[in-house]
């Protein structure tokens, strides 16, 4: 099943799409907290109220997450572009709610950098609380999965060891443009991941890839944090970031940036000059 958060009329509402039709839950305006897998299971639909999928606006597929976690250097060959050692244990960060933005909106290009770069990624949608989760048990604190575009302003990112101030940009990580539930989804290491600027493939990777699996993250994070339904994970991206090649591709006014990621989605943002 296919669950969204969007718009209609200026209305909020979480939604199930169902071919080009969206059905309202009945009661619910988004998706995150109030819709942990359980109720998704068997969701409260309210089939009178279904609008047209073609009116409807994209919000983040979660819009108010409790916690938006990242991983950085989840892929052997990204960590060889970016000539760092690989560890033990996930590299970890955060982003905001303020962060996110809907899978077709502008993405704002900052005045203050000078490099914005794009990160096809994996997202793991949490459905069931877990907190000190086994490995063999956290896929079941999955509610579904979605397409993320870690923007990166890497000239804030490389300012300090700490990565926050060039991953926590307002509105620029977009995420969606629904979550498809972990059973539609079977085997995530089957998937791949493709990234597209302005119709040149310049990421493309298999998610078999991944250094640390999504059951090994799960496990990891609900180790010294509760997950919640409604939390995200950005899994990490592959290799072929801008940054990184020679020569540079950085994000510039009118840029087009596509990440698909077969059998879950697709994301669509022009990069804005903001003023
Ligand atoms: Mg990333």
């Amino acid at each position: 099943m296919r669950f969204a958060s969007v718009t209609h009329d200026e209305q909020p509402l979480a939604v199930k799409i169902d071919d080009d039709r969206a059905i309202p839950l009945r009661g619910i305006t988004e998706l995150g907290r109030d819709t942990p897998a359980s109720l998704l299971r068997e969701p409260p639909l309210d089939a009178d109220a279904a609008v047209r999928l073609s009116e409807v606006r994209w919000r983040p597929v979660i819009p108010r997450p409790g916690k938006v976690i990242c991983i950085g250097l989840n892929y052997l060959a990204h960590i060889a572009e970016t000539h760092r050692e690989e560890s033990e244990y996930p590299v970890l960060f955060t982003k905001f709610a303020s962060s996110l933005t809907g899978a077709y909106d502008d993405i704002p290009r900052p005045p203050e950098s000078g490099a914005v770069d794009y990160e096809g990624e994996l997202l793991v949608v949490i459905g069931e609380r877990g907190r000190r989760v086994r490995r063999e048990q956290a896929l079941q604190c999955v509610a579904g999965y979605a397409v993320a575009n870690d923007i990166t302003m890497r000239d804030y990112q490389y300012k300090t060891h700490q990565w926050l101030q060039g991953k926590a940009w307002d509105a620029a990580t977009p995420i969606g443009p629904w979550l498809v539930s972990a059973d539609e989804v079977g085997d995530v290491s089957k998937l791949t991941l493709r990234t597209k600027l302005n119709d040149q493939v310049v990421q493309e990777a298999s998610m078999e890839l991944m250094i640390f699996d999504i059951a090994t993250l799960v496990a990891t994070i609900s180790e010294f944090t509760a997950l919640e339904p409604g939390d995200l994970i950005l899994t990490g991206t592959p290799s072929g970031v801008g940054f990184r090649r020679n020569p540079q591709l950085l994000l510039g006014d009118g840029d087009v940036v596509v990440v698909e990621v077969e059998g879950v989605g697709r994301l669509e943002n022009r990069i804005v000059d903001e003023r």
